[in-house]
């Protein structure tokens, strides 16, 4: 039931993208869409809303005692 409009290279234009029929077993959650122009099955990985901050690693260099 998902279906959304994206960008397809192949057809280079926006068009509608469908979820193909999942054999994974991952149901509505399937993150598998196909271009319904070309068929190309694209991967569309949502991620949560969130501020992108990453843990900053401090660069700095310890030698071994
Ligand atoms: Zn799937
Ligand atoms: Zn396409």
């Amino acid at each position: 039931m998902s279906a959304r409009e994206l960008h397809c290279d192949t057809c280079e234009g926006v068009v509608l993208f469908e979820a193909p029929p999942c054999g994974d077993g991952h149901g509505a959650d399937c993150p598998e869409l196909a271009c319904t122009g070309c068929g190309t099955a694209v991967l569309v990985v949502t991620y949560p809303a969130r501020p992108s901050r990453r843990p900053v690693r401090r660069a700095t260099h310890r030698h071994a005692a």
